[in-house]
């Protein structure tokens, strides 16, 4: 009698799922990415009881071809790669094609989406299952719908927290995705309630408005910096408007949200002893270097970033904000066209 044999395609997409999609974050976070990749402009998300209820993530993107429907739903189905050497050039946020997949695997999903606006696709797929599939108007774009998340892995569901903390990390993730791209309107609504809205007309303190607040962003000042290595631009708070955490600072480098713990750092390390002790200012600060001095731990859902030259760059941008803050006229940047 064998031992050994190959698992099935659900079980090791649950697997699988059990590593992309952590909890409704996550998955939020999946579907808005592939709406940035598909070109959107503008990116609807709903969510009702922080995601427990329902998801909702619809954009203007490309769509997906009828025929292409029950294939972006396998595992490793992606349209981004296609070769090796696509690997090492990748300008998409997704290219694993796992998240559909995944997300289908635990979840109950229905997917409306056109590539040309009038003819279009919709699907119903429960626990990973395609069970229905018919041709639908729609106008271009997708729209994905997910309910009952984890109904089929219980031990996921009790690591769900309460609904403030699940929305909490939606509203990060969701913000740190309208940050990176000024160029998108971006609505973030929990029930019929709008978290947060931005015009995406590609001005940066405009989106920071739309995140944090019109006071919030007006009350910024602009930084911008070079060396030979790097270029930053951006925006930090005053030392008198600051936060509890530190997540409220956002870098982004290359056009791409990270988390990297020694710039962070030295972004507070800029406001030398003007910050009360436990607070922390608000950042959003971009950061273009040559990708070659970008180690990007490919992880799934890691964010974290390591790049050479770390520490000159952290010195970058303390001595940058430092200045900043330093200068005697610390008027705030008049936030135009508001
Ligand atoms: P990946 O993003 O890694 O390619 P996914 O499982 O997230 O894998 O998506 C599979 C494929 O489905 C994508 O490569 C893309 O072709 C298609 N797709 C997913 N979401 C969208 C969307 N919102 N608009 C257009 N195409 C999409
Ligand atoms: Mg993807």
């Amino acid at each position: 009698m064998p031992h050994i044999h190959e698992l099935s395609e659900a079980l090791t997409n649950q697997i699988a799922a059990g590593e992309v999609i952590e909890r409704p974050a996550s998955l939020i976070k999946e579907l808005t990415e592939n709406s940035i990749d598909a070109g959107a402009t503008q990116i609807d998300i709903r969510v009702v009881d922080a995601g427990l209820t329902l998801m909702e993530v619809m954009d203007n993107g490309s769509g997906i071809d009828r025929e292409d429907v029950p294939v972006a739903f396998k595992r490793h189905a992606t349209s981004k790669i296609a070769t090796v050497r696509d690997l090492f050039a990748i300008h998409s946020l997704g290219f694993r094609g796992e998240a559909l997949a995944s997300i289908a695997s635990v979840a109950d999903v229905t997917l409306a989406t056109a590539t040309v606006a009038g003819v279009g696709t919709e699907a119903h797929l429960v626990g990973g299952k395609l069970v229905d599939q018919h041709s639908q108007a729609f106008r271009q774009g997708t729209s994905i719908k997910v309910a009952d998340l984890f109904f089929n892995t219980p031990a996921r569901l009790k690591y769900v927290r309460s609904q403030a903390t699940e929305l909490s990390h939606i509203v990060d993730i969701v913000s740190r995705l309208a940050l990176g791209h000024p160029e998108i309107a971006f609505t973030l609504r929990n029930g019929d309630k709008v978290a947060f809205k931005t015009t995406g007309n590609g001005d940066l303190q405009q989106t920071i408005a739309g995140v944090y607040g019109v006071n919030i962003a007006r009350s910024m000042l602009a930084i911008a910096a070079t060396d030979s290595d790097f270029s930053i631009s951006g925006y930090v708070s005053l030392p008198d408007t600051t936060r509890s955490s530190r997540n409220n600072i956002t870098l982004l480098i290359n056009g791409r949200y990270f988390k990297n713990y020694n710039l962070v750092k030295g972004i507070i390390a800029g406001y030398g002893s003007k910050l009360m002790v436990g607070r922390f200012p608000v950042a959003v600060i971009a950061i273009e270097l040559d990708p070659k001095l970008v180690d990007v731990n490919v992880h799934p859902t890691k964010q974290e970033v390591r790049i050479s030259k770390e520490r000159e760059l952290a010195d970058l941008l303390k001595t940058s904000i430092y200045a900043r803050l330093s200068n005697q006229n610390l008027i705030p940047d008049a936030l135009h066209n508001l």
